[in-house]
């Protein structure tokens, strides 16, 4: 089995095909150490697909979220115990999963750019840069956002759709209190920005979710930085473009199945997609583990899987997006400024509720309201 990119995705499914006993690789073209452009919020919950322990990689625990518009008109929330919110340095966690799944028994491969993937017979053939290349039955895509093979293969959207992001890592804690993070929505046009706290630094961030265009980073940052305490010039800028679910569709073929951003599952309200990437790569590995050992025929339990613990969620989330976005004043006031909003983001963020399920409590209060 050939893992192409240890990030989040990779990792979790490299150590859970190894943890069976089964034999993988996993390539990876970046050596340690390297930011990754991501705020690192993800919910407690994700524990649930790992047999060991997270906490060493947790750098901040959550308990209140300040949300704001254009840096006033404060909401404040205080996120109940049950669904606790935690804060991890990307390089750190990925390079713990990576780690894990060595300790488990998989072949790490780094420095290897994967160039080439095609089918010979009954095999997938992996490429590198340098002229190697490497066999197997099965092939996992976990190289991200910028990934060419789903749409080469026809995995995930035809479509893909893409969130504009900007990120800057600074050093010291500005004036964030701890355990809280801020999510600013009037600054930044069809978008958020966000700021999380690490220990001794911050990763802010600004996303736009509808159009074609990022907005303004700068002038967003040179307001937004100051209101933390740092100056507006402070940091180094990271742009990045992240592929967003788009729609339904197959994740798998013959032998090959798309994970994490490589297969558009990132949530396009809110940009998280560390859940989906591990969840992701938690259902292929069981989807190929099974197959193995001639319990599945096929690799398709793992489209299926993802259609129902992620992507009728998702459906949701993106009408949500695309309505919220587009009309962000209406949305804030009616929206965030409800009194059980936070709450309701916060179990999205855990995975206790669906996006589905908001839906559903918004058309019975519409029908209720007119009856
Ligand atoms: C600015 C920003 C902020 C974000 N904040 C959050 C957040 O707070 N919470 C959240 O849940 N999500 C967040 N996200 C989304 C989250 O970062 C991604 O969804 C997540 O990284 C997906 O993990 P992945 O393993 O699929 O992909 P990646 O993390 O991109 O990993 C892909 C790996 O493949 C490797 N690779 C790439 N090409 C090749 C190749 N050709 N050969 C070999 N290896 C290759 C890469 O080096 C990398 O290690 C954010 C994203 C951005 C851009």
């Amino acid at each position: 089995m050939i893992v192409i990119g240890a990030g989040a995705a990779g990792s979790t499914a490299a150590f859970h095909i190894a943890n069976a006993g089964n034999n993988v690789t996993l390539l990876e073209k970046n050596e340690n150490g390297l930011i990754k452009p991501c705020g690192g919020g993800m919910a407690a919950a994700v524990q649930q697909w790992f047999p060991f322990d997270l906490k060493p990689v947790v750098d901040e625990v959550i308990n209140r979220v300040d949300f704001s518009w254009c840096l006033r008109d404060q909401v404040i929330a205080e996120l109940p115990g049950s669904s606790p919110f935690w804060i991890v340095r990307r390089e750190k966690l990925d390079k713990f999963l990576t780690d894990n799944a060595v300790k488990a028994g998989a072949e790490l491969i780094s420095p290897f750019c994967v160039e080439t993937l095609h089918k010979s017979g009954e095999d997938w053939v992996v490429g590198s840069k340098e002229g190697k290349h490497l066999k197997s039955r099965a092939v996992i895509i976990a190289n991200g956002s910028d990934s060419p093979w789903p749409k080469a293969f026809g995995l995930g959207p035809k479509n893909q759709h893409h969130a504009f992001t900007t990120s800057v890592r600074l050093e010291g804690r500005g004036n964030l209190p701890k355990g809280t993070t801020r999510f600013e929505f009037g600054l930044v046009h069809h978008g958020f920005a966000w700021a999380f706290p690490l220990s001794k630094g911050v990763n802010i961030g600004i996303g736009t979710f509808i159009g074609q265009h990022a907005s303004d980073s700068e002038a967003v940052l040179e307001q937004l930085l100051p209101s933390l305490g740092f100056s507006a010039k402070e940091g180094i800028r990271q742009e990045a473009l992240l592929r967003v679910w788009n729609g339904h569709h197959r994740l798998n073929g013959d032998g090959i199945i798309a994970i994490g951003d490589a297969a558009s599952l990132c949530d396009p309200f809110l940009a998280e997609g560390i859940r989906p990437a591990l969840l992701s790569g938690y259902e292929a590995a069981c989807s190929i583990n099974n197959w193995l050992t001639g319990d599945n025929k096929d690799l398709n339990s793992y489209s299926k899987n993802m259609k129902e613990k992620w992507g009728d969620s998702m459906a949701w989330g993106r009408r949500i997006s695309q309505a919220f976005y587009r009309f962000p004043k209406v949305g804030y006031q009616l929206g965030i400024k409800r009194p059980t909003a936070p709450q309701r983001i916060a179990q999205i963020l855990s995975g206790e509720m669906g996006y589905g399920d908001i839906a559903t409590r918004v058309i019975k209060r519409l029908l209720f309201q007119r009856s």
